[in-house]
């Protein structure tokens, strides 16, 4: 045997469970097929900024376990509260529409809460005509990375009731953070596992380099990966495939664009592009005083940004920026870089969602299969799903289950 457990994927939910591991003393391979490790977390550094194409929130803060880590490993953690819910002088949303806005998400919240519909399909709790639907559409495609028709209420509920309001963010980069707790353990990049399969002893794991061998394995890989049949497993796997199908990738998209000159703009403030567009964009102007502006693009505004391509995406960005700015403003922004998450191979969207009546899918991911064969990643968790710290804990998870079953 090669190696005690062989983690596959080297995300949050991997580089977790390989620390947890190489605590207890077990001998660790984390096998990663792309030539990275972070996966969803992933900072560049352009014009000398730290940028996180993936995740960036430290969401629910005050219980989030990537905090404590980096403080204790010399990151800078920004505490101070989010711009999202403001419109920088109210520009193209009246006081009285943000009320009416925020009023109706609010009641659908409500109502998804104390009346569920039967279908557990969110959209079917919607106000019909409201006025506000598109707003909560593009709200849903930030959060969820799909629109409301296929958004599973009792797994909204469940994220929502878990997560606090504390939104933090790391100065390095929240990539940067998790990349750099990869612990001492044997790790090969590049190196996609092709198949998994249960032996007499253990599991062997064939690779583009070759073989590997463990007493146990981690899969931590998305539910797009999963569901897609790039790993093909001689296991009795069915339920866990079928249920990475019940748990899409959503999709999220970032746009970064720099600023230069006398733009005016103030720092930590954000415009929405539109709020009666379930694609608009949402912009986060000067995130910690940076000349950046920081676009989010939710569900259907991700897909069309995806499909149109990345001269279009910044062309877009741009108009709803000058149109609620003047149009002086494209003299001063310039694009820096944008994320394509459904096509970034080996992950295949942004986080995942369970489908209208399928919020049980989580847990049937998370299942152990014998006692060799464990699953973790955002998707299993059954709370912070869609989230860096849902990955981290559930790594932490996966790795207390081989530990305990090769006891
Ligand atoms: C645009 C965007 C914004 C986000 N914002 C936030 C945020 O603000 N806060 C937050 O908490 N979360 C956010 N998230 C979500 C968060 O990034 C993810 O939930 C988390 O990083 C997922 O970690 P994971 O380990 O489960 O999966 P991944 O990060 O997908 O890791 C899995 C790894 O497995 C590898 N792999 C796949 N197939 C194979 C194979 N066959 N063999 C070997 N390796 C393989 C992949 O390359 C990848 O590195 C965001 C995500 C996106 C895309």
């Amino acid at each position: 045997m090669d190696y005690d457990v062989a983690v596959i994927g080297a995300g949050a939910a991997g580089i977790a469970a390989a620390r947890k591991l190489a605590a207890a003393g077990r001998s660790v391979v984390i096998l990663e097929a792309s030539d990275r490790v972070g996966g969803r977390a992933w900072t560049i550094e352009l014009s000398g900024m730290p940028l996180d194409m993936g995740c960036g929130w430290l969401h629910s803060a005050e219980r989030n376990p990537l905090v404590a880590l980096g403080r204790d490993t010399g990151f800078t953690i920004e505490s101070g509260p989010t711009a999202w819910q403001s419109q920088w002088r109210d520009l193209g949303f009246a006081p009285q529409q943000q009320a009416a806005a925020a009023a109706a998400w609010m009641a659908l919240e409500a109502r998804l809460r104390a009346n569920p519909p039967q279908s557990d399909r969110a959209s079917d709790a919607l106000e019909p005509g409201g006025e506000w639907n598109a707003y909560c559409q593009s709200l849903s495609g930030y959060l969820n990375g799909a629109p409301l028709e296929r958004l599973s209420v009792a797994d909204f509920l469940a994220y929502d009731s878990a997560a606090t309001d504390s939104n933090w963010r790391v100065h390095e980069g929240y990539g940067s953070l998790i990349g750099a707790a990869v612990p001492d353990v044997a790790l090969r990049l590049s190196t996609p596992v092709r198949r998994v399969a249960l032996t007499g002893k253990g599991v062997r794991l064939s690779t583009d380099r070759g073989a590997v061998t463990a007493g146990a394995a981690i899969v931590t890989v998305s539910t797009a990966v999963l569901a897609g049949g790039k790993i093909a497993f001689d296991a009795d796997v069915d339920d866990h495939l079928h249920a990475a199908g019940q748990l899409p990738l959503g999709l999220a998209d970032k746009l970064f664009m720099e600023l230069a000159g006398n733009h005016g703009l103030e720092r930590e403030t954000h415009l929405l592009g539109d709020p009666r567009s379930d694609e608009t964009g949402s912009y986060y102007i000067r995130p910690l005083g940076r000349p950046v502006v920081e676009g989010f693009f939710g569900g259907k505004g991700a897909v069309v940004l995806e499909s149109k391509g990345l001269l279009e995406a910044f062309a877009f960005a741009l108009d709803q920026l000058s149109s609620l700015l003047g149009n002086d403003i494209r003299r001063h922004l310039r694009p820096l870089a944008a994320s394509s998450w459904c096509r970034t191979d080996w992950v295949g969207g942004s986080y995942s969602h369970a489908l209208p009546g399928h919020a049980g899918a989580r847990a049937t991911l998370a299942r152990p299969v014998g006692e060799r064969l464990f699953f973790a990643g955002e998707a299993t968790h059954q709370s912070d799903f869609s989230t860096a710290h849902g990955a981290w804990e559930s790594g932490l998870r996966a790795a207390g289950q081989a530990i305990q079953s090769a006891a």
